[in-house]
């Protein structure tokens, strides 16, 4: 029997994309199939044709994921820069596809007057990632807004979820069966009278004062631990300042490390592991990355992979 015509690719597919250029960090290693696609019909059209077996890594602007030197044995399917459509849906909803950045969501929303989406003008990532990783700020979190989300399969089936389908908890999203990734959200708004506006600037304001923003890092690199945060344990052990290679705990905000030039993702993963071992040491908590490890270590740079957690 004739196999099926799959239509023709409309998005760019490239091979041995280096991912140290989307990623906050500037570090990781090449991707052997990279794909953008050119909109929602290209993306699952891809999709379709993917081998059952195949990984894959979603990308947004890569601003919670380290990925190692050695690069990512699979595809990465890139939404930045497409799938970017955003709109009013009714009166209490906002449509917004996986690739549109959440610092134009909040500002769109403003613009409307809507309340609701303020914590996401300061996180420097997609819908798509703040999905994935049930991102917030300022007593906000993705998934409190979520009306529902539309997934794609494995076998390029499209679907629209309300939140009961995932196992949301702080910064985890499980997802059910069969699930690939996010296409698009609706997400719950309320009419603003001002004071939301307000309160999204100040947050901006305190986020420059206490945050290393413009620098290269992926955010808070390890989750909170219960009643407590990871950056008073990290600065508690003396650990702002310390150093591997061209990663650096950063001097302003503990619970962020930063890159210069010549840092390889190996830097970041062995501080990462030392100060897990240093905070276990001196107080006896575990702390968990926050941040998404993925791919494979580069030869001979000495990384010691702590796990993947994407
Ligand atoms: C300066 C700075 C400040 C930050 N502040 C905050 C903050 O206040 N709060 C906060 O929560 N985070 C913060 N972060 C971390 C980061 O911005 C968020 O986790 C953000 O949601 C990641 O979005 P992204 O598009 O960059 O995702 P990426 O880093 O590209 O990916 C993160 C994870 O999501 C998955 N993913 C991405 N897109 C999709 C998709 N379409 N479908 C399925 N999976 C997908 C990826 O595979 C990966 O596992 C900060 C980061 C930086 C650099």
């Amino acid at each position: 029997m004739a196999e099926p015509r799959l239509p023709r690719l409309r998005g760019t597919l490239r091979h041995g994309e280096p991912l140290a250029r989307h990623t906050s960090w500037r570090v990781g290693g090449p991707a052997d199939r990279y794909f953008e696609p050119a909109d929602r019909e290209d993306l699952v059209a891809f999709v379709r044709q993917l081998p059952q077996q195949e990984p894959v890594l979603w990308l947004g602007l890569g601003s919670n994921l380290l990925v190692r030197d050695g690069g990512f044995r699979g595809t990465v399917i890139a939404l930045h820069g497409a799938l970017d459509g955003l709109s009013r849906d009714s009166e209490s909803t906002l449509w917004a596809e996986a690739g549109v950045h959440c610092a134009r969501l909040a500002k769109f929303a403003q613009q409307q007057k809507l309340a609701g989406l303020g914590f996401m003008a300061g996180i420097p990532g997609t819908v798509g990632g703040a999905l994935a990783m049930n991102a917030g700020a300022w007593g906000g979190e993705t998934w409190r807004t979520v009306l529902e989300a539309e997934a794609v399969f494995r076998d390029g089936r499209c679907a629209w979820l309300g939140p009961e389908q995932f196992g949301v908890s702080y910064r985890t999203v499980l997802p059910p069966r069969g699930f690939l990734g996010f296409v698009a959200a609706r997400l719950r708004v309320a009419p603003d009278d001002g004071s939301h506006a307000r309160s999204t600037r100040e947050s901006l304001a305190k986020r420059k004062a206490t945050q290393p923003v413009g620098k290269p890092s992926a955010g808070s690199t390890f989750r909170n631990p219960p009643g407590d945060h990871a950056a008073r344990l990290i600065e508690s052990c003396g650990l702002k300042g310390r150093r591997i290679g061209g990663a650096m705990v950063s001097e302003l905000h503990a619970n962020f490390i930063l890159t210069d030039g010549g840092a390889r993702a190996a830097d970041i993963e062995n501080l990462i592991q030392q100060i897990r071992d240093t905070v276990k040491q001196n107080t006896g908590i575990e702390l968990v990355p926050e941040v998404k490890i993925v791919g494979e270590p580069g030869i001979g740079n000495g990384q010691s992979a702590i796990g993947e957690n994407a």
